[in-house]
């Protein structure tokens, strides 16, 4: 079987742009897990703060398909392994997996490192061998293995070698410069599958800077490889990693591979907007499978012919990865998804109620709504129609005055008068911006009734501006995560005004925190 290594959260994030909260991480993890992914690489666990605070929430985690992998390197040079401080994080470290990457190109060793081929030998068995004597089970990643084959074929192989006979479980041929063709790289695998296939697993991690990335992950898994490395969407630093997204539904559906059951594959497009909706961008359109005109026919002929019979022009069912024909607003429009989601939060949604929910969905999303990432928005939305809703408090007003001083000051002042169990609340806050100061004003009129309000935490602020072209007039995007330090949740508020999309996404969240289905666990 194959397994599906998602490298999203560690190499990824090498990317331009490219930046996570390490609660966010989590929420990936986790759908990740759901999509049905075998391992996710989540990070270099000595690296800085943020990833050892993402290694603690990750610790505390459960996750039903998927094993988190810690990153880092075989030992520094003159250096004992057990003596490496990188390594023995790694071994303390919780993930049950660790992924070591270590040098297989001669030229690197030269120019680069400064270590003798033999050196280096050592250097990958030894970690190796620590590692697994720690109880881990190793991955190794030979980085630039592809390069150093051309080069030197045999001390490539050899450093393959030292990793399996130290123990590693899987040796990765990595394309890390992502300079290979697809021939070069079934070749290569095929000579390394026929060496160590009786000893190890083989895997494959190509990058896309040939725009060979997924073609080259096919080609190794045609020569024997069986494991594949690649990040949701693509993302990673220069052209991206390979794009695991379209290699798993080519190793599905297009080479018979059952590296997913039917039900998580049917999860790939939601999954693949999550990751976009998380990282503040627009998923693009024209991605195979799960873009929105992965499946549009435009054309009348098309037209008529996909409704005669769909294979004419389709490639795959669209159904089969969770995307539509003729997608004009996301997945979650479909009333069988709606269903299955008020079912898993335990709303009591008829047929008919989520009929008209999908219709109202489209609507907000012909707006500038999307939910993907906006899960307590929806979940608020559906606790409408199911009539299980319970507004926090019922508006009067709320204002926001900013002043520049000519000290070059800020100051933000904000006021808001709301009811609360028939009686009038009237609080005014000072913060760091119109948002800051509209949260403390509301959580100090609310926070009397709702004690739980005060352990809420907003731990993200994106503002996304919808239609570029239109300038100051153009519709404003506002998601925010908050968290209560055991679950968090994303909200949206859209608006042509910047503070009262804000407004909108926080009384969101908040309302989410205090839905009563929630403050019961
Ligand atoms: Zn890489």
């Amino acid at each position: 079987m194959i397994q599906l290594y998602d490298a999203t959260l560690r190499d990824g994030m090498q990317g331009a742009a490219m930046s996570l909260s390490a609660a966010e991480k989590v929420r990936v993890a986790h759908k990740l897990d759901e999509l049905g992914i075998h391992l996710v690489e989540a990070g270099f666990p000595a690296s800085n703060p943020k990833e050892l605070e993402l290694f603690d929430l990750l610790a505390a985690e459960r996750f039903e398909n998927a094993q988190i992998a810690a990153f880092g390197m075989t030992r520094r040079r003159g250096v004992q392994a057990d003596e490496d401080v990188a390594l023995r994080v790694l071994a303390d470290c919780f993930a049950p997996v660790c992924t070591l990457v270590g040098k297989t190109w001669s030229l690197h060793l030269e120019k680069v490192v400064k270590v003798s081929p033999e050196e280096n030998l050592d250097m990958i068995g030894s970690s190796i061998a620590f590692l697994v004597a720690q109880g881990k089970r190793v991955i190794y990643d030979a980085e630039h293995f592809f390069d150093g084959w051309r080069a030197d074929s045999g001390y490539a192989l050899d450093c393959l070698r030292a990793a399996a006979d130290a123990g590693a479980e899987t040796v990765v041929l990595c394309d890390t410069n992502g300079s290979s063709l697809p021939t070069q790289v079934g070749e290569a695998t095929r000579a390394v599958v026929a060496e160590l296939s009786d000893r190890c697993r083989i895997g494959i991690h190509p990058h896309d800077d040939a725009g060979c990335g997924v073609a080259n992950a096919l080609a190794a898994v045609d020569a024997g490889a069986l494991q594949v490395q690649g990040t949701t969407n693509g993302v990673g630093e220069r052209t991206g990693n390979a794009n695991l997204t379209t290699i798993i539904a080519n190793l599905a559906l297009k080479m018979g591979h059952e590296v997913l059951s039917y039900e998580q594959l049917a999860k790939l497009t939601e999954t693949a907007h999550f990751l976009d909706e998380l990282l503040n961008r627009a998923p693009d359109p024209r991605q195979p499978y799960v873009g929105k005109f992965a499946f549009a026919h435009k054309g009348g002929l098309h037209v008529a012919g996909v409704r005669e019979d769909a294979s004419t022009f389709e490639h795959v069912d669209p159904a089969m990865v969770g995307n539509q024909r003729d997608l004009l607003i996301s997945e979650l429009s479909g009333r069988g998804t709606v269903t299955e989601k008020a079912a898993a939060a335990s709303i009591g949604l008829d047929e008919a109620g989520a009929a008209r929910l999908t219709e109202r969905v489209k609507e907000l999303e012909h707006a500038g709504y999307h939910y993907e990432a906006a899960d307590g928005s929806f979940e608020l939305l559906m606790r409408k129609e199911a009539g299980e809703y319970e507004p926090l408090f019922r508006l009067e007003s709320w204002r926001c005055i900013v002043e520049k001083r000519a000290d070059g000051k800020v100051e933000t002042e904000a006021t808001i008068k709301i009811w609360v169990n028939g009686e009038r609340y009237v609080r005014t806050a000072e913060g760091n911006g119109p948002v800051h100061a509209l949260d403390r004003a509301l959580r100090d009129a609310i926070g009397e009734i709702h004690p739980h309000l005060k352990d809420i935490e907003l731990v993200n602020f994106k503002v996304r501006i919808l239609d570029e072209t239109k300038g100051t007039d153009a519709v404003t995007r506002v998601l925010l995560d908050a968290s209560d330090g055991l679950a968090s949740w994303g909200s949206i508020g859209v608006s042509e005004n910047i503070i009262a999309a804000s407004w909108e996404a926080l009384v969101d969240s908040l309302e989410y925190a205090e839905q009563p289905a929630r403050t019961r666990v």
